[in-house]
């Protein structure tokens, strides 16, 4: 529909939320009670007006001179990305992306299960990855109807992308995390969130050439 914004959110301010997260746990490991705007901006290289209107995202709001109530701000940021409850999801694809993630114990962090696998490739169904069973990918809708899955996560190949998005819509998924490069084509209810390593490193390459060719031009070998 036209007028609604397809994100309402600030995407960078979200993308910083997990560092926060990662800061303010390890304080209260430390046993703090409070902090500021100017110690995680510090701790993150920010700037603290950033800090703070990020933060506002999450509906809590700073004590001037006093900061933040740890606990609060804490559990405000994991209510905001969904990471306070357990999202169960199916993936996908158990090659060697697949099984990285499924590999990944700190997923559960942000309050991700990876519940369920799948695949086609008939020498891995019936064998255990990281002890769950591999599922036939026809399999998914009937234990999507028992289990209510919410979310799916896709490392296949791109020719069979599409295919498995649509098996994932057609088993009530709402959201997809999609690896492949395929842009997916699904019906407006469903959110999809495409994953691109290649973007973040290109950066990396990018700012790296720039930095050389500075060198470069100032006549320095390296
Ligand atoms: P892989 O070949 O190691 O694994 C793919 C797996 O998918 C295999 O186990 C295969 O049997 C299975 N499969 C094939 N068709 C299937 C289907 N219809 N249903 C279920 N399973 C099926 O490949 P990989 O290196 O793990 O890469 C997987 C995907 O991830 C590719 O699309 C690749 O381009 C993508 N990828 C993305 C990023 C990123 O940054 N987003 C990084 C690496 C790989």
């Amino acid at each position: 529909m036209r007028g609604i914004k397809k994100n309402p959110y600030p995407q960078p301010s979200i993308r910083r939320l997990p560092s926060y997260l990662r800061f303010l746990r390890r304080l209260r490991g430390e046993g703090l009670l409070k902090v500021s705007c100017t110690e995680i901006a510090r701790e993150l290289d920010l700037d603290s007006t950033q800090v703070r209107k990020d933060l506002a995202l999450t509906g809590i709001v700073g004590r001037p001179r006093i900061g933040y109530g740890l606990a609060d701000l804490i559990l405000a940021i994991e209510d905001f990305l969904g990471w306070d409850r357990t999202s169960d999801a199916f993936l996908a694809g158990v090659g060697n992306l697949g099984r990285a993630l499924i590999g990944y114990d700190n997923f559960r962090q942000c309050g991700l299960n990876i519940a369920k696998v799948f695949d086609t490739d008939g020498d891995k169904v019936g064998s255990m990855v990281f002890g769950r069973r591999i599922h036939r990918l026809g399999e998914m809708p009937a234990l999507a109807a028992k289990s209510g899955v919410g979310l799916g996560i896709i490392t296949v190949p791109a020719a069979a992308a599409q295919k498995v998005a649509d098996i994932m819509a057609a088993s009530g998924i709402k959201g997809i995390w999609n690896f492949s490069p395929v842009r997916l084509e699904l019906p407006s209810r469903i959110l999809v969130e495409n994953v691109e390593l290649v973007s973040s490193f290109a950066i990396l390459s990018a700012n790296m050439r720039r930095k050389r060719s500075r060198g470069v031009a100032a006549g320095h070998s390296t």
